[in-house]
């Protein structure tokens, strides 16, 4: 979509510090880390949020979360343990609607939630 920032990001028009990258995903470190590690995971095509998966997209899922196990072990906190976080919509602070999962560890962060 040619006004989606990470549509630019994925074809290079804006430089993003790359992760990790398939045919179908590309991951890059969030401009704005909350986490010692902070990598955000794309879908190269554009959807727009988590509402608009479908049973004709949702496929894109498998190659996001193997993605995550791949940068999780590239970032050396597979064993130490991490959070995926996808924030779907206005309420809970969705910025950017093109899909995208946080991956976010590297520091102690306990088991809430919220
Ligand atoms: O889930 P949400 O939509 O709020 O997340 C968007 C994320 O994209 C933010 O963490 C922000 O820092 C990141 N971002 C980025 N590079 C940009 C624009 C936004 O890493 N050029």
């Amino acid at each position: 979509m040619s006004d989606c920032i990470f549509c630019k990001i994925i074809n290079g028009e804006i430089p993003s510090k790359k992760v990790y990258e398939t045919e179908k995903v590309y991951a890059f470190h969030d401009i704005s880390p909350e986490a010692p590690v902070h990598v955000l995971i794309v879908p190269k095509e554009h959807i727009a949020s988590h509402n608009e998966l479908t049973a004709g997209n949702v496929g894109i899922m498998m190659d996001i979360h193997l993605a995550a196990n791949e940068i999780a072990r590239l970032m050396g906190i597979a064993d130490s343990g991490y959070r995926l976080i996808n924030n779907c919509g206005t309420d809970v602070g969705q910025t950017v609607f093109h899909l995208h999962y946080h991956l976010v560890g590297g520091k102690s962060m306990g088991s809430k939630i919220l």
